[in-house]
């Protein structure tokens, strides 16, 4: 019988043998991410290796690794055994900042696709400032012919804050695009047509210079809420914000004022301090703002379960994982 037109349940037969013979086990635990894809790919990854969903785990004694986001309370200590928690996602703030994490590495995903669907984000987003769809969009509700001869990519100051994994594949999408793009990172970077300045003393010319400023910083007790008051007024006017990091890097009562007064030119969110946004928040309908819930770039079963196999298979090997973060520095 080939893969193709081996029926379901044959596969989870196979699937439950290689877990009864396996001596070590991976549990899952997601507040948003299905588990039989997951299963699946993982299983693929590593046929040797039992993947158990929290809450149906045979015996918690096996358990060695474990792949989650958003893991509710006393959840790491039902697995006495843990030797790697990988965080279901490349935002890592909600697991380090908990008290009840084991002292075992934590690695993120990291995931190209993921990267790819970022940097697709933020290169639609920067689009259609640069292009003045918004402006289009409300001429074409009055029926107007509002033409405006389009700016050169070139000439158009694009921001990043955050040159990571993912901050980097955006900026390097921005550049490929021909936009004026420069990044802000804690240390300097060489990106092909990116300008990369670093460290705190470099914030405010950056955002001084910065017509499209997008955020990609991790949340760490160093970037929560870096960008206050103060700091967007360092924008240019009318400089419009696009964050797909984390809500509380950014005071969402300043960008209010910024937004309300016309000295901001837009806002782009993906992100918010409280998510889901209520539905009373003034965000909803404050002027020119684009509201996403939260879905900017997510890891993909398919790309990201061989990374993370790749983990489990080094940390068999005493060698040391890949993309681990450091619980100190946050990120
Ligand atoms: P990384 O952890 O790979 O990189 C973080 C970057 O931020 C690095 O360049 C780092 O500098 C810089 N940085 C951190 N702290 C500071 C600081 N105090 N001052 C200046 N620079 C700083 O992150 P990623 O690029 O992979 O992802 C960024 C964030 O995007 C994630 O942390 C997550 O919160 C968010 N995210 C959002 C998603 C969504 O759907 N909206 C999906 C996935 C992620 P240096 O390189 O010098 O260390």
């Amino acid at each position: 019988m080939s893969a193709e037109t081996m029926s379901a349940e044959t596969m989870s037969a196979e699937t439950i043998s290689a877990e009864t013979m396996s001596s070590e086990s991976l549990v899952f635990f997601s507040t948003g991410d299905s588990f039989a894809p997951w299963r699946e790919a993982l299983a693929a990854a590593l046929p040797d290796l039992a993947v158990e969903r929290h809450g149906a785990v045979a015996d918690p004694a096996r358990v060695r690794y474990a792949l989650v986001w958003q893991p509710p309370r006393g959840f790491f200590a039902a697995y006495p055994n843990l030797r790697l928690v990988t965080n279901l996602g490349a935002g890592t703030d909600a697991l380090l900042g908990r008290d009840d994490l084991p002292a075992v590495p934590v690695a993120r995903l990291s995931d190209p696709e993921m990267g790819r669907m970022m940097a697709g984000y933020v290169l639609f987003a920067v689009l259609r400032y640069a292009r003045d769809i918004p402006l289009l969009e409300a001429a074409q509700r009055e029926r107007r012919w509002a033409y405006r001869a389009p700016r050169e990519a070139r000439s158009v100051r694009v921001g990043v804050l955050g040159l990571g994994e993912l901050g980097a594949a955006a900026a390097l999408e921005l550049a490929r695009q021909g936009f004026a793009v420069s990044g802000w990172s804690r240390t300097p970077k060489a990106l092909p047509g990116v300008r990369s300045v670093a460290g705190d003393d470099a914030l405010p010319g950056f955002l001084a210079q910065t017509e499209i400023l997008v955020v990609m910083l991790p949340l760490t007790p160093g970037t929560r809420g870096l960008l206050d008051a103060a700091r967007l007024a360092l924008l240019p006017a009318g400089a419009k914000v696009i964050n797909v990091a984390r809500g509380p890097i950014l005071d969402e009562a300043a960008l209010l004022d910024g937004l309300a007064s016309g000295r901001l030119g837009g806002a782009t969110l993906d992100v918010f301090a409280t998510e889901p946004l209520p539905p009373d928040h003034p965000l909803w309908t404050a002027p020119n703002v684009l509201i996403t819930p939260h879905l900017a770039s997510i890891g993909l079963p398919g790309s990201a379960a061989p990374q993370v196999a790749d983990n489990i298979r080094r940390l068999r090997a005493g060698r040391p994982i890949r993309h681990a973060v450091d619980p100190a520095r946050g990120y």
